[in-house]
Parts: structure tokens; sequence; C-alpha cells
């Protein structure tokens, strides 16, 4: 099966990372802010989670002794499929909290965030998401999509337990 949104490998390789040179980095810190091609994450499910956009960025780099110290704030839109009801559906992933701290004691000249932001972001990534807080969700009986109007399960349900009930013999 080939899927729109899965990217080829090489398209891949083409893309520049996030990378810090150390010794162009400002002495008092600098700020990074721009965006990461959604192909860092390499989510290979599409057809249940997608990035919808680049992953933006802005971070915060600054050299104390021999550590770099990254700290800032990452986000991305993403398609997910509900948990309840099936559906994919379009949300926001903020992360707030960034941090990461690298040792350079050896003299490392480029710090390579790629995988720190790949790994905070799929850390982040919703476990269970719920497309709306009343989602209805499926229903257990057909699986109809009960958010677009209730099925005759219910109902029947309900029969069957009143008819299991007019069969009791009450001694
Ligand atoms: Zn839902
Ligand atoms: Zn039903």
């Amino acid at each position: 099966m080939t899927s729109p949104f899965i990217i080829p490998l090489f398209d891949i390789l083409r893309f520049s990372f996030m990378k810090i040179e150390i010794p162009k980095l400002a002495p008092e810190g600098e700020q990074f802010t721009g965006a990461e091609p959604a192909a860092l994450l390499q989510l290979d499910v599409p057809e249940q989670i997608r990035a919808e956009g680049p992953i933006q960025y802005d971070f915060f780099a600054q050299l104390l002794g021999h550590e770099l110290v990254v700290r800032g704030s990452l986000s991305a839109d993403l398609a997910v499929t509900c948990g309840r009801c099936a559906e994919m559906f379009s949300t926001n992933m903020a992360i707030s909290d960034f941090l990461r701290t690298f040792d350079l004691s050896g003299g490392q000249e480029i710090v390579d965030l790629t995988d720190d932001i790949r790994e905070e972001v799929l850390l982040h990534l919703p476990h269970y998401p719920v497309c709306k807080p009343d989602c209805q969700g499926l229903c257990p009986q057909c699986g109809c999509n009960l958010n677009q109007g209730a099925c005759d399960c219910k109902a029947q349900a309900a029969d069957l337990r009143w008819s299991g009930l007019d069969g009791l013999k009450l001694k």
C-alpha cells in the first residue's frame, strides 16, 4: 500500500536539521527560532497520526562552563485518530519545557538537536486523543459513529432487557 503521506527516504536526507555551531554561539546566549520538516519524526502510521505541518521551535541556547544548555518550546500541528470514534481530527501539540544539556568538555563544535527534537515530540504525542470532550464514540454493537446520530442498538437492547423480565416467573 502506498500512502501520499509517507515521505521517501531521499527526501528526509535532503533536509538540514537543527544544529548549533558552538564557536559561533554568542557568549550571552542566542535565540533560535524556526521550523523543522515533519519528516524528521518519521511517523510511519499516517492513518493514525501524522504531522500537518513543520515542527516549530523556539530555543534559547547558552554556554555554561563546559555545558551547552538549550531550553525552549516546540509545537506541531497534528492529525490524530480519536480514541473513541476513530475519526481523524486536527490538534496542536505544544511543549513548553524543552530542556537539554550537552557536555562539551570533549571539544565538540557542533551540537545536533535533531534527535532531541524528535524524541521530545514523540514523547508528547497524545496517547489517547479524543476529538472533543463529549465525543460519543462508536456503538459497541453496530460500530456506527454515535456523534453522527443514534443507532437502533440501544433501543433494541432495552427491549431485550424488558422482554427478559417479562419471562421471569415470580414465585
Ligand atoms: Zn471522537
Ligand atoms: Zn449501534
